[in-house]
């Protein structure tokens, strides 16, 4: 599937940045385009992938350089005033070459938080193509504002774009480990996960076919039903005859791989993909529609895999909206499962955060008031005998 990723705000632009390099690692063509939105300038010098021409310093004029401080509604307002400059970026994208757009962002902090939904809300305006999004919640650690940053910027979100891939940092964080090589691992795993689904519709692999490729319009159509995605994963390490290891293959490199051993391997991969840790966490029987992509060497992937490996999703989901297909890659050496649960609405983690933000509201107005009062309280005499020079 070919993409023009947009990535809002730091956490979008590194995510986007590991998006490109994943695809010149792997082969993968997903990404034509790639373009780093930001306030804050420091964070775009930091993108390694992200083509200098591709980058916007948004808000020069209010922020000057230095970001918006978790500030959402500025993040919002700023997006709002310079989406010409935005658009200026976006003018570079061969959009006849594009099946979709899909803008990432951190949801928790200002700048992608708040313009990532106006981004949204004006390229569905001024394209024909799906625009979808990718949103990272934040941590439970992070705090209230964090919470409740996220709460308002999924809403409104999920309200502008066709679909919302939703990956839960905190479904992913691990005790010990420092925030920054912390999100350097996250990142490597939503990149493999999203990589793999994307690459999965671009079948311009030249000699590697598949049984049954997976093509763009399978992707689109599970996104179609709206609302919020999550993301299964699970891998097994192979012998690959081009990928160099031991094999029991023949010398023409064609298969000698025990057919029923791929088949049940594909099932139970898949299986592993949606019982297991889901980018964002939720009760899979809630999902409308489902995809998944089998990918690894093509000597390893086969039809009646994916046929008994939908046939057990449709059962999980209660859906028969399950599509399927695999995904060959020649120099892999894993076999991969990749399941797209889309639509689902049983999703505990956002409630739960949903109902910080609201305790975080109140809280944030509760001592707002109080501090005003005292603050007024500080400044005026008791008896207000006193009077102001002016
Ligand atoms: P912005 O630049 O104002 O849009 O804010 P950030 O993108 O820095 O941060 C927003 C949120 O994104 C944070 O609260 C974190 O939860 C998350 N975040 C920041 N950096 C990363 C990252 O590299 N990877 C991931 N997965 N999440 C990040």
């Amino acid at each position: 599937m070919k993409l023009a990723m947009i990535g809002f705000g730091q956490a979008g632009g590194k995510i986007v940045d590991k998006f490109i390099e994943y695809d010149q690692r792997t082969g993968s063509q997903a990404v034509r385009s790639a373009v780093a939105v930001n306030t804050a300038k420091a964070d775009l010098v930091g993108l390694d992938y992200v083509p200098e021409e591709n980058q916007v310093l948004i808000g020069q004029s209010r922020v000057k350089g230095h970001g918006v401080g978790a500030d959402n509604e500025l993040g919002a307002e700023i997006a709002e005033e310079d989406i010409d400059e935005v658009q200026g970026a976006v003018d570079n994208v061969p959009i006849h070459d594009i099946d979709a757009f899909l803008i990432v962002a951190g949801m928790g902090g200002g700048t992608g938080s708040g313009g990532a939904p106006v981004l949204a809300k004006y390229l569905k305006r001024i394209y024909t193509e799906p625009v979808y999004g990718l949103g990272i919640l934040p941590g439970r650690d992070e705090g209230g504002i964090y919470t409740l940053n996220a709460a308002r910027s999924f809403q409104t979100f999920v309200r502008e774009v066709d679909n919302l891939l939703v990956f839960d940092n905190d479904a992913w964080r691990e005790s010990g480990e420092s925030v920054g090589s912390g999100y350097d691992r996250i990142n490597e795993e939503i990149v493999r996960r999203f990589g793999i689904l994307f690459g999965a519709g671009e079948v311009s692999r030249g000699d590697e076919v598949g049984e049954s490729v997976v093509d763009s319009s399978e992707i689109i159509n599970t996104l179609d039903t709206g609302g919020v995605s999550t993301v299964g994963y699970a891998a097994e390490e192979v012998d690959n005859p081009s990928g160099g290891l031991l094999s029991r293959f023949k010398s023409d490199g064609t298969e000698d791989v025990d057919s029923t051993h791929a088949t049940n391997r594909i099932t139970s991969l898949v299986r592993k993909a949606a019982l297991g840790r889901l980018t964002l966490p939720c009760e899979i029987d809630s999902a409308e529609r489902s995809l998944l992509v089998a990918s690894g060497p093509p000597e390893y992937l086969n039809r009646k895999g994916v046929e008994k490996g939908r046939k057990w999703l449709e059962n999980q989901t209660g859906s028969m909206e399950v599509r399927g297909g695999d995904y060959p890659t020649g120099d892999a050496e894993q076999v991969a499962g990749v399941v797209l649960l889309s639509g689902v609405s049983q999703v505990p983690r956002v409630e739960e955060l949903q109902d910080v933000a609201v305790e975080t509201q109140d809280n944030i107005d509760e001592i707002r008031s109080e501090s005003q009062q005292n603050t007024t309280d500080l400044i005026e005499d008791d008896d207000g005998e006193l009077d102001p020079l002016f």
